[in-house]
This record gives structure tokens, C-alpha cells and sequence, in this order.
């Protein structure tokens, strides 16, 4: 086979682990320490004179930390690098405008992780057919959940290999997310139609064949009134606090509740996503998208000081329901599902969407009648029809036009260019 039909792939895959308590306690610590770390090094930099901020030195002050502070010794010399190749990589995301800069990690908002760089120090075994095994830097062998073949043992080679992993908290406890790449052969060409999506708040997902993909709440009604009360009684403790009083453990108590019933919906959530899009990708050769900037759509419930927002209530819900959607995170699942199974995934210009009519292609004032209904209001045409179906044919629609703007491929990302100034401005 020609190196031509192989693919690399790369891709996280979580997996659930089994600690002991001791284990829990292991890792709770090193992850606090790794926390600590990042904020002394944090503090270190801003500390520094420019010319001092070096790799080099950074590297020195973290060895020369682990000496000192007793507490950070539990932290694996090797995580503690990852901590500081983590912080290069945040300020360099800064410096290249994809994100704000870093900051100091508080205890509470913080994701309890722990990094483990090099996959070879897992020595990971398959032990069962349920569950495998993975070495952990100064916490032991651990057993873990397998639920997906991983390229270990004999099935391991350069090509195919786990390169590493990161511990991750959240509210089931500790899991482990290994960071795995494959080699394998590309796949054939889909075959499959073409297809417009247009998603949106009240259906969440519509194609331009008439189809819908729909969810009910990701909360019961029970839970959700269980959620509410949690809240509520959160609230009250904190209101009832003193100024410079710890949080008790009966509010932190509260605030774990809390958390496992969001993880809990988040959970729906994200197994609805998986086999919508799974369903979408093996169905359609090629998938066509909204270039959407989520983040302006959310941005301005409140306004600034000087510009404040309209019905400030209204677009926060909206707002809500919009992130709740989580529509990134399902394009970017479409993105590698379609690209492993042959297909592609295309994202058109958005605006006007929504307000053309896609049987004659007129944009008429008030033919969107309500979020549902959309009703042209060219004498010739009068078409009538669901308001999100329209918008999945239009979309479609920009796509044979040929308006594609990317055409997004398993990993791509579009980097935005570097600001260099002109050479008469040097
Ligand atoms: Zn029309």
C-alpha cells in the first residue's frame, strides 16, 4: 500500500478509572499541586525582568520548587514540565490572538487535572475483556475501563501508539483521556447525497430533505426541580456567610450535588450528539454548515457600561439555550466523523439564511412568520413551509452556488495570519 492511502489520526479517547481511595487521594494531590505549580510559575514570569523569562530558567525555578516546597514533591517531575509547556502554549495561543491571556487558577473553578506526557510510562495491558490497566506516575498500576481497542501490547508500533494521557476529575470522579494516534488506510469516497443542516434553538438540528433531529430536556422534571432547590439552598448558604469565612463542607457538599447533576445532563447531552452526528456522517456524502461565530451570537446580553444590551433577560435566555445547543462541539464532531468515513464537511457563509425563501430565492420583509413558520412573500411564489427546513435548503443552496468557505477537514484549523508589518515599516 502506498504511503498515499494512509491517514494519521489523532484523538482522545476517556476512559473511566478505578482508584482506590488512597489512589483518589494520590491524584486529588498531585493535581492540587500541579495547580499550585502553575501559579507559581505564573507569578514567577510576571515577577521576572523580560530578559531573564527564559524556558531555561523557568525550567530551573520548577526543579529548584519541587526541592523547596514539600507539597510539590508528590507532583511527577515529568507533569511538572507538562505545567510549563502548558503555560508557553497559553501565552504563545495569547500572542497569536486565539485566546485571552492566562491567569492565576483558583482552587474552586478549577478542572482537576494531571498531565502524563510520554504514553510508553503507561505500560498500559488489556487485563479483561472490560478492563485494562495503566501505570501512573506515583499512584500505581490502575485499572481502567475499556470500551474502545486502544493500539497497545502487540498491537502498538510507531505508527500506531498511545503518546500520552491527562488525569481529568469531574463530578463521576477521576477518568484518564488518552491521547492516541493511528495510521490507517483512507477511507473510500462517500457516496452518499448531499445535504444542508441548518441548526437552531426550538429543532435543533433540520436538514434540507425534510428531516429533523430532535432532543427532549436533558434533566428530568424531577431533577430539574432537585437542581433548582440545590441551587437555591447554594445561594442562601453563601449569602449567609461572613466575609472571610471558609466555605463549609455542607455548601461544598451542595456544590458537588450541583455538579453531578449538570455532569449528568451534559452527559445526555453529548451521547445525543454523538449518534446524531454518527447518524448524519454515515448517511451523507457531504454535510454542509453554517460558518456560525457562536461567540459574537452570545456575547452581548448585558452590553458594556457604555452601550448596555436590550431585553438583557430575553437574549441571557437565549443565550442559554444557545450554549446549551453546544452546536461548536457538534461540528466538530461532524468534522472527523465525516472525514473517517469518506465524506466531507463544508461551511457556507451564514447570513440571510433564514430569510430567503429557497424555492424562488427572494428575500422578502416578514416572510419569516414565526420561529416555525415561514411564508414568502413573493406574489409569484408563496411558498410555504417549516422556517428551518427553508434555512437547511438555502444552505444547501450557498453550497452548489459554490460560496464554500472552508472545506473543514478532520483536524483543520484556521489559523489566523500573523500580524507582520510591512518591510518599509521595520
Ligand atoms: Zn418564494
Amino acid at each position: 500500500m502506498s504511503q498515499d492511502a494512509l491517514v494519521k489520526r489523532q484523538f482522545g479517547h476517556r476512559a473511566r478509572l478505578a482508584l482506590s481511595p488512597a489512589g483518589v487521594r494520590a491524584a486529588d494531590d498531585q493535581a492540587h499541586a500541579a495547580r499550585t505549580m502553575w501559579n507559581l510559575l505564573h507569578a514567577w514570569w510576571r515577577m521576572m525582568p523580560k530578559e531573564k523569562r527564559t524556558l531555561a530558567n523557568a525550567d530551573a525555578a520548577i526543579r529548584q520548587a519541587r526541592q523547596d516546597i514539600g507539597f510539590l514533591a508528590v507532583l511527577p517531575a515529568q507533569a511538572a514540565q507538562a505545567v510549563l509547556k502548558t503555560d508557553v502554549r497559553a501565552w504563545k495561543n495569547c500572542w497569536e490572538g486565539r485566546a485571552d491571556a492566562p491567569n492565576f487558577k483558583g482552587r474552586l473553578r478549577t478542572v482537576m487535572s494531571v498531565d502524563i506526557p510520554q504514553g510508553r510510562d503507561l505500560n498500559i495491558t488489556r487485563v479483561h475483556r472490560r478492563w485494562g490497566m495503566a501505570s501512573i506516575p506515583k499512584v500505581g498500576r490502575v485499572r481502567f475501563r475499556w470500551t474502545k481497542d486502544l493500539p497497545v501490547g502487540k498491537h502498538a508500533n510507531t505508527e500506531n501508539r498511545i503518546t500520552g494521557a491527562r488525569l481529568v476529575k469531574d463530578a463521576l470522579g477521576w477518568h484518564i483521556a488518552f491521547r492516541v494516534q493511528t495510521l490507517h488506510s483512507r477511507p473510500e469516497p462517500h457516496q452518499g447525497p448531499d445535504i444542508g443542516i441548518d441548526v437552531g434553538v426550538t429543532v435543533p438540528i433540520a436538514l434540507s430533505d425534510g428531516e429533523t433531529y430532535e432532543h427532549g430536556e436533558w434533566l428530568t422534571g424531577k431533577e430539574k426541580a432537585r437542581l433548582l432547590h440545590l441551587e437555591q439552598r447554594a445561594a442562601q448558604r453563601k449569602r449567609h456567610r461572613r466575609p472571610g469565612e471558609r466555605t463549609s463542607r455542607r455548601l461544598h457538599h451542595t456544590y458537588d450535588q450541583i455538579a453531578g447533576l449538570r455532569a449528568k445532563a451534559k452527559r445526555r447531552a453529548l451521547d445525543w450528539q454523538h449518534k446524531t452526528t454518527t447518524a448524519i456522517a454515515r448517511t451523507y456524502g457531504t454535510v454542509v454548515v453554517e460558518a456560525l461565530t457562536i461567540t459574537n451570537m452570545v456575547k452581548s446580553a448585558k452590553g458594556t457600561v457604555e452601550e448596555p444590551g436590550k431585553n438583557v433577560a430575553q437574549k441571557s435566555g437565549l443565550n442559554r439555550s444557545i450554549s446549551g445547543e453546544a452546536w461548536g462541539r457538534t461540528i466538530t464532531m461532524l468534522a472527523y466523523k465525516t472525514a473517517q468515513l469518506g465524506g466531507t464537511l463544508v461551511k457556507v457563509p451564514a447570513p440571510g439564511t433564514s430569510r430567503r425563501c429557497s424555492a424562488c430565492g427572494h428575500t422578502t420583509p416578514g416572510s419569516r412568520e414565526s420561529q416555525a413558520v415561514f411564508v414568502c412573500k413573493n406574489p409569484d411564489c408563496g411558498w410555504s413551509g417549516n422556517a428551518d427546513h427553508n434555512a437547511a435548503r438555502n444552505v444547501l443552496h450557498l453550497y452548489r452556488m459554490g460560496l464554500a468557505l472552508i472545506p473543514v477537514a478532520g483536524r483543520a484549523v484556521v489559523r489566523r495570519a500573523k500580524r507582520v508589518k510591512p518591510a518599509a515599516a521595520r
